[in-house]
């Protein structure tokens, strides 16, 4: 079901409890403010989610109130991810699905990173 990106944080989404501990993932990356892991059902040869480690449904809500500090280290963790990773070049795609129109489905902000492949036009039209 999609989300509602400006609805309240829900403790029991399936990241929130990737964070804790209670659902196993396979960690490409962690520190203080991000952990990146493999996407459960990838959508390219090379598919990254990167969940910042704060409370934050979505994108709206993390550029809206997370600290200076937030979005510095989790948009470096980004970054940092697909540069170790050696997908600068030939390049990678960044993408984040907000609220309903944007088909989220997980309401806790997530960065898809996409790599390994041509990967086309943006979208697809109709
Ligand atoms: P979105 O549509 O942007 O909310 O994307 C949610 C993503 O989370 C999808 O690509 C799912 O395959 C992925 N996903 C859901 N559950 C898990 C999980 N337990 N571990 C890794 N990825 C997951």
């Amino acid at each position: 079901m999609a989300v509602d990106a400006t609805q309240a944080y829900d403790d029991n989404n399936i990241f929130a409890k990737i964070l804790r501990g209670e659902i196993p993932n396979k960690t490409v990356y962690e520190d203080e403010y991000a952990l990146a892991f493999h996407d459960i059902n990838p959508q390219a040869p090379h598919h990254v989610l990167v969940i910042p480690k704060g409370k934050y449904v979505s994108w709206d809500d993390f550029s809206a109130t997370a600290s200076d500090a937030e979005i510095a280290g989790f948009t470096r963790a980004v970054g940092h991810v697909a540069r170790e990773a050696g997908w600068v070049v030939p390049g990678y795609r960044l993408l984040v699905n907000i609220g309903q129109d944007g088909h989220q489905e997980v309401p806790h902000l997530h960065v898809h990173i996409f790599a390994g492949k041509p990967l086309g036009p943006m979208l697809v039209r109709g």
